[in-house]
């Protein structure tokens, strides 16, 4: 019997440990482990939701301690801080800082990313981050007061990737919304971007219509600005410029946490990311695999898998099958990674997606559908299809009934 253990339950170690369970744990040929520091789930791409109030919590967050119980793998609620690869033993910390151990046969990391904050100053501490749903929930408390309170307040967010644009258009929709309960209240948003335009990394007549759309909700969109420093209550862009708000967001670029560059040897990159080879083996250490944000692993035409939901997820799934060569005996497959396309949700009935590398870009509620479906797919390899048909119909149902957003009517 081997011991698999994997570190942090995202959304490429959930997927993991959820296959690893069915396959192993069920027949207690192998035991699976997942550590992870959280008592609930939340899928990356939505944290935007929670900031803005608009995310179902009871519907949506999946608690980590029922879930393993169902899917037969054991949860340890901890946080990996180091590792000793010769005696094969992870070292833990609680959420009440005591340290214990954990030994492996296989290791697999998979914690993501955090923010890049670039070493701006003030950044860190005048900006808010939405790198977990802690930060999301801290977020939603700042931002709730400003919905409600009357008169104009405004709101910079920097970074125009996926995350600064849902963002924005999320909070543009609330408080369009909310305008209809409360007259006299009004959240003007700006979204900075210091490139020459949004979504640097998708397509760029993508870009042209995502920027319109966000124009279309009022949302005040500056390109070509980067941001210099932070201070409280305003940024200084490289030009010398002020921009005034009560509230800052950072949401620009991805870089790992720097524990990483600590575990006994493994290579990194620049961005703190682990470098493993095709096979997300780290290149150092044959019993280690890193998958998701925080892998720098190679491709055949000399790229890299992007940081992204959907890469993430295919490695999970490349990986589980590997699992199941490895334990056999069998040589081990190279992970290629498959583009399926983007899909940005620019508020919440409308997207913009760019399909088959590019070529077809689509737009409206329908699109917006589609990207809904990316995460009930998500939530598919978690439940089975029974239970997120129950979910989508609960969803709809709950939102028949209740108000848009969870703080507007108190
Ligand atoms: C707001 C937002 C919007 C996004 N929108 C999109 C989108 O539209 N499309 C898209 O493709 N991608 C999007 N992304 C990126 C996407 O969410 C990530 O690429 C994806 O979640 C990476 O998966 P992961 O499993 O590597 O990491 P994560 O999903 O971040 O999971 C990492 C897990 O590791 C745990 N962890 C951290 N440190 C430790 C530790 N020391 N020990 C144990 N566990 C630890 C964390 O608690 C977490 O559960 C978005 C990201 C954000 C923040």
């Amino acid at each position: 019997m081997s011991k698999i253990v994997v570190v942090g339950g995202g959304a490429a170690g959930l997927e993991l440990v959820t296959r690893l369970g069915r396959s192993f744990g069920r027949r207690d040929t192998h035991e699976i482990i997942l550590v992870e520091p959280s008592t609930h789930h939340y899928w990356k791409p939505r944290l935007h939701e929670i900031a803005a109030g608009t995310f179902d919590t009871e519907l949506d967050a999946v608690s980590y301690l029922q879930h393993a119980r169902c899917n037969d793998y054991q949860y340890v609620q901890a946080a990996m801080s180091s590792l000793d690869r010769t005696t094969k033993t992870l070292q833990l910390r609680n959420e009440n800082g005591a340290e214990s151990s954990l030994d492996y046969d296989y290791l697999v990391i998979a914690v993501g990313a955090v923010s890049n904050d670039f070493k701006t100053p003030g950044v860190s501490e005048h900006c808010l981050f939405l790198d977990s749903s802690l930060q999301a929930q801290l977020a939603w408390e700042q931002i709730n007061p400003l919905l409600r309170a009357e008169g104009k307040h405004h709101l910079s967010i920097v970074g125009a990737g996926a995350t600064g644009v849902e963002l924005a258009a999320e909070l543009a929709k609330v408080s369009a919304k909310l305008q209809c309960y409360r007259h006299g209240s009004e959240l003007a948003i700006t979204l900075i971007e210091a490139s020459d335009r949004v979504l640097p990394a998708g397509p760029e007549c993508m870009s042209e219509k995502v920027q319109k759309a966000l124009e279309k909700q009022g949302i005040t969109v500056r390109t070509n600005t980067r941001v210099q420093r932070a201070e409280a209550g305003k940024l200084v862009t490289a030009e010398g410029e002020i921009i005034v708000a009560d509230l800052q967001m950072w949401a620009a670029g991805i870089k790992c946490a720097e524990w990483l560059t600590q575990l006994d040897g493994l290579e990194t990159n620049r961005l703190n990311q682990l470098k493993v080879d095709a096979n997300l083996q780290s290149t150092l250490d044959d019993a280690i695999f890193v998958l998701g944000d925080s892998a720098e692993c190679p491709q055949p035409d000399g790229s890299f898998v992007p940081p992204l939901a959907q890469a993430a997820n295919q490695a999970a799934g490349h990986l589980a099958r590997q699992f199941k060569r490895l334990l056999k005996g069998k040589a081990l497959k190279p992970f290629i990674y498959n583009d399926g396309g983007m899909v940005i949700a620019v508020g919440h009935d409308y997207a913009v997606g760019s399909l088959m590398n590019n070529k077809l870009i689509l737009r409206g509620r329908f699109v917006r559908n589609l990207y809904d479906t990316i995460f009930r797919l998500h939530q598919q390899i978690l439940f089975g299809w029974g239970r997120v048909t129950a979910l989508v119909l609960l969803k709809r149902i709950k939102c028949a009934l209740n108000p848009y957003y969870k703080g507007n009517i108190s």
